[in-house]
């Protein structure tokens, strides 16, 4: 290739996805392989979700609404807040590539933790930022370590709250005590993409923090508790102006017609976000008393997947796999001793841990 490549593009860390199901049983030429690798809904879609996808089908020949006025006014409505609060994206990922476009220059510092959400690290490599990553303490972000980090030209700070791949959260008090150490000029960016799974007392709702503090955006997601994550839908909550600086910049048409009519169906679908979230709890609850049992290490989590420590992190992933069970490998984190597993139903959760005792001869 004769063209030289952009500088945030050779530098850039690439997202490794969780292996599709059919690529590995194409590899391996088995079947009824499980997937507990991306924390998706194992329960599916919202059923109100689906229905309204069926209903939008037919006008796919139209563009969708760039403005997602209806969306807009749902989220309003469900969060008790203005449209003008909402931006929407084709995922979480997409706004927090949006954020990275409207406040981001070259060389704008940005913090985050080491063990931090990895979309954070690749928005801020493509924005050619420089970048400060504090240690974690106890798989968790060390906030006090991150606002020794920050200096008068930082200009975000980065918090997934419960995070990804470690699966802790920080509570209400750090959490305001860390923002009021920041100047108004740093914006905090708080990812709440499992928020409905969170069950520490002390869990903040950073989507209400933007009426105190106006540099706060918070991030929620359709992918996840609402099970969407093909249809790519998220979104940031902020005050007016910052909203108003991200939906300058983003994509047109940056959510497609199905997503935007299954995002505000899902919405409203209550029951199946709370039978979600009874299922997460008991799987959850299953791997803490199987791991203890077994002996194997693990993060308490607030998420919807629980990081369990197994030596040879990469081993134990490909031993899972040749047994048709995908789960996360998670040494790109720097966690190469650890596995990932997202909470799947009984008997993916049953059959994991089957495996996992076989691979470890426990
Ligand atoms: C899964 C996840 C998201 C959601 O991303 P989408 O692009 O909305 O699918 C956001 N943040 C974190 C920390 C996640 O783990």
């Amino acid at each position: 290739m004769k063209f030289k490549i952009s500088r945030s593009a050779e530098d850039i860390v690439v997202y490794q996805p969780g292996k599709p199901v059919e690529e590995l049983e194409r590899e391996l030429g088995i079947s009824e392989s499980i997937k507990l690798a991306s924390n998706e809904n194992p329960l599916g879609p919202s059923p109100k979700g689906l229905e309204a996808v069926r209903k939008a089908l037919s006008g796919v020949h139209r563009y969708p609404d760039g403005g997602g006025f209806y969306l807009k006014r749902r989220l309003a409505e469900f969060h008790g807040m203005a449209p003008e609060n909402f931006t929407i994206g084709n995922g979480t990922n997409e706004v927090l590539e949006s954020i990275a476009h409207a406040f981001l220059d070259p060389g704008d510092p940005v913090v985050f933790s080491e063990g931090a959400f990895i979309v954070y690290l690749i928005v801020s490599q493509l924005s050619n930022c420089e970048i400060r990553t504090a240690p974690m303490r106890d798989y968790t972000h060390d906030l006090e370590a991150m606002a020794g980090l920050v200096c008068e030209r930082t200009k975000a700070v980065f918090i997934a709250n419960p995070n990804n791949p470690t699966g802790t959260a920080v509570g209400e008090g750090a959490l305001r005590r860390f923002i009021e150490t920041l100047s108004g000029e740093t914006l905090v960016v708080v990812d709440e993409a499992y928020s409905q799974y969170a069950h520490r007392e002390d869990y903040p709702d950073a989507s209400k923090l933007f009426a105190e503090y106006p540099n706060l955006i918070a991030l929620r997601t359709f992918s996840k508790a609402y099970g969407l994550a093909g249809l790519r839908v998220g979104y940031g909550i902020a005050h007016p102006d910052i909203i108003e600086v991200i939906n300058k910049v983003r994509e047109p048409f940056n959510v497609n017609s199905l997503a935007l009519a299954a995002a505000e169906a899902a919405l409203g679908d209550e029951e199946h976000v709370s039978r979600s979230v009874v299922v997460n709890a008991e799987g959850r609850e299953f791997f803490v008393r199987e791991f203890a049992a077994l002996g194997i290490p693990f993060v308490p989590t607030q998420g919807n997947f629980i990081m369990a420590e197994v030596g040879d992190g990469m081993k134990i992933y490909e031993g899972l796999l040749r047994e048709g069970v995908i789960v996360r490998q998670v040494g790109g984190y720097g966690f190469p001793g650890h596995v990932r597993i997202s909470i799947g139903t009984t008997e993916e959760n049953r059959r994991v841990i089957d495996s996992l005792a076989l691979l470890l001869g426990k």
